[in-house]
């Protein structure tokens, strides 16, 4: 369970999210929608432990407080963030980039043959050709395939907080299905998974079923 307990967060003393709580439930799929910069991706930003956000109160995994940990460190413990807006990486390798990725996560490495073999049923589940495992990462990629591309690194690192900012952005119309296939899909084999689904679009959430629906405005929930 993930646990947000009076949760403010400002950026140069602009408070952006104002003294949330809430807990994700094991299992479960909360969707959060809500009008352009009501805070929603700066409030996964700051369950991510991205830093430059000035926060107060705390954030629980488990019980645990997690609030002053950094990324990585969030990353090894099963949380996941597919950006908004991905950045491209010229010069590093999607393979390269997920080898190091998976070890720091998973704590050891998967063999080379392992590893490829993961990403190549990735790159098919979520309909990206299997050559493009070796560009780099996101660099070139259309918006959509970017998105796919997030989904890749889910479907490879395995976690268990699986936060989508506005992962349908871009996609096309068999992109859509795509995702909530491949969501759904990762339910049936991960059955404690927690989703936070930031999305517009209801041909997203409509069809996932969500546990939670919450609407964002100016840092809160309405
Ligand atoms: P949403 O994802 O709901 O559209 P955001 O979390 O991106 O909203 O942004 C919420 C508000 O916080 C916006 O007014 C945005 O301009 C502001 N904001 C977010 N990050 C920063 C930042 N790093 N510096 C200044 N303002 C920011
Ligand atoms: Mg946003």
């Amino acid at each position: 369970m993930l646990t947000l307990k009076n949760l403010s967060v400002s950026v140069e003393s602009t408070e952006i999210i104002s003294d949330i709580s809430l807990s994700f439930n094991s299992g479960q799929v909360t969707v959060i929608t809500g009008a352009n910069g009501g805070g929603k991706s700066t409030l996964a930003a700051v369950m991510m432990g991205i830093s430059g956000y000035e926060t107060q109160g705390n954030i629980l995994l488990d019980g645990n407080d997690i609030t002053d940990w950094p990324v990585e460190k969030r990353a090894q413990a099963g949380i996941f963030l597919a950006y908004q807006y991905p950045i491209e990486v010229p010069g590093l390798s999607i393979k390269t980039f997920l080898s190091h990725a998976y070890r720091s996560c998973k704590g050891s490495a998967l063999p080379l043959t392992e590893l490829d073999k993961k990403i190549v049923d990735a790159f098919h589940k979520v309909g990206l050709p299997a050559d493009y495992i070796n560009r780099n990462l996101h660099e070139g990629f259309s918006g959509g395939q970017k998105k796919r591309l997030e989904l890749v690194q889910m479907l490879v690192l395995e976690p268990r907080i699986i936060i989508l900012d506005e992962i349908d952005s871009g996609l096309d119309a068999q992109g859509m299905a795509m995702l909530i296939g491949v969501i759904t899909d990762y339910r049936h084999a991960f059955p404690g998974a927690i989703f936070i689904i930031i999305t517009h679009h209801r041909a997203l959430f409509e069809p996932l079923a969500a546990d939670v629906q919450l609407v964002m405005h100016a840092g809160r929930f309405v």
